[in-house]
């Protein structure tokens, strides 16, 4: 598969050409600045929760994207695992365009071709059963709370309990951070919605343990992404099916990260036979890059808990973000995304293990995440960024990559290359700190 995008220098074409200056950017309506200006002004405006960013970036294509100072970066990480396409892809691009010019936003009193056709397509590709439904949201954390709601719901004889894993990233609005099991993340909000209980990763007698009647749903990521992609055994997966099932409590699976394409498979959990889930969370793939989330119940049986006027959206599901949806799935199905997925993701683990301090490669497809013999995985994140490689740290020891599923084996090889270069810069000062 190609990498596509507009070519470099080209201007974002709209329809007047006012709006956008000649490196693309809408530099009518910010003004042109350099990076570290740029940056003073974001600490003086924007709420601080993310801290300085790294850089402040301006134009993409395809794998590539351009900071203000006009250096140029191989995107490994792909907005957080979000734009599977790449940046400015052209169809997804023009699908989108043409749908705002034609009808933008609409409510949910009314509904359009483009909600009802992604609809249909995402209960295809998960091969839902017949009673199947989907519910669209604008991002992950809405998902995850449409899927507290329908544990809520699953309430007959008193089941309140919800189980989540230690480790899990299930959002940060209040439902969905109750899933979440980071105490920094959790704490400064309690109370939280309260039910929910954390129990070992990846373990089944503690699973055995905590599952019976009283239980309402158990939630899971297939591959944990936030604590460092940690796969779920497909065992845990089995017995995760069959306890929940067994104790009539719902088995949702959080594919927000792990759906669409970027395991090689259309959903994670598609790599284990007999593993049907009642619901699944999608997001950040689903929209190449626009935001736009889905719970999908599996089944009339789960789809009936949420009854009309129990729940609601008012941007969800519009029609630019579900053409979105639609153009990004057709072009994954047109380029043969999922066997290009698998043979990237196989070739950069198979390279990764054998670079020197690299000591555990993890991850299915195009997500992966790699430990280091020490922890220096934030300072190899700036090393990366000044070699023109974006990468992500989810914690001191372990980097992540979730680039692109357009990433050519080219493109990977450049980065495999380097790496060893940019994890000898990123230890050094860790090795005079020592001494
Ligand atoms: C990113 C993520 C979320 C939250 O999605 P947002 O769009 O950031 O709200 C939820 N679950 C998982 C597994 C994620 O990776």
């Amino acid at each position: 598969m190609n990498e596509t995008g507009t070519p470099t220098g080209s201007a974002t074409g709209s329809a007047t050409g006012s709006a956008t200056g000649s490196d693309g950017t809408v530099d009518v309506l910010t003004g042109g600045d350099s990076g570290a200006a740029w940056l003073s002004r974001y600490n003086g405006a924007l709420m601080g929760v993310f801290g300085t960013p790294q850089r402040v970036l301006v134009r993409g294509s395809g794998c590539h994207v351009w900071d203000a100072d006009g250096n140029q970066y191989l995107d490994l990480l792909g907005g957080i695992a979000v734009n599977a396409l790449g940046h400015a892809h052209p169809f997804v691009t023009s699908v989108i365009s043409s749908q705002l010019a034609t009808l933008g936003h609409i409510s949910n009193f009314f509904t359009s071709p483009t909600q009802v056709a992604l609809a249909e397509k995402l209960l295809a590709l998960s091969q839902a059963p017949a009673g199947s439904r989907v519910f669209f949201t604008n991002s992950g954390t809405e998902a995850l709370e449409a899927a507290v709601k329908l544990a809520r719901r699953n309430s007959t004889a008193g089941r309140s309990r919800i189980l989540a894993l230690d480790g899990a990233f299930h959002g940060r609005t209040m439902g969905a951070l109750a899933l979440t099991s980071k105490k920094a993340y959790r704490e400064p909000f309690e109370p939280l919605p309260g039910g929910v209980e954390h129990i070992p990763f990846n373990d089944i007698e503690a699973l055995l343990n905590a599952v019976d009647d009283t239980v309402a749903a158990l939630v899971i990521e297939p591959i944990q992404g936030e604590a460092g992609v940690r796969p779920l055994s497909p065992e845990y997966l089995r017995a995760a099916r069959e306890l929940t099932r067994r104790h009539g409590a719902l088995l949702i699976l959080d594919e927000v990260q792990t759906g669409i394409a970027r395991t090689g498979r259309w959903f994670a959990h598609q790599a284990v036979d007999g593993v049907v889930p009642d619901a699944m969370t999608l997001a950040k793939g689903l929209g190449g890059g626009f935001p736009i989330g889905a719970l999908i119940t599996f089944g009339e049986d789960a789809s009936s808990l949420i009854s009309a006027g129990q729940h609601g959206t008012t941007f969800g599901g519009n029609p630019v973000a579900t053409a979105a949806g639609l153009a990004t799935l057709h072009a994954l199905e047109a380029s043969d995304a999922l066997r290009h997925v698998s043979e990237v993701g196989a070739f950069l683990r198979s390279r990764l293990a054998t670079i020197e301090g690299v000591t555990a490669v993890r991850g299915e497809g195009l997500l992966i995440g790699f430990d280091l013999d020490g922890e220096y995985a934030p300072a190899a994140v700036q090393a990366a960024l000044a070699a023109g490689f974006i990468i992500n740290a989810t914690g001191p020891l372990t980097l992540r990559l979730a680039p692109p599923l357009i990433l050519t084996t080219e493109q990977a090889a450049t980065f495999l290359d380097a790496l060893p270069g940019i994890l000898a810069t990123a230890k050094t000062p860790a090795r005079e700190a020592i001494s």
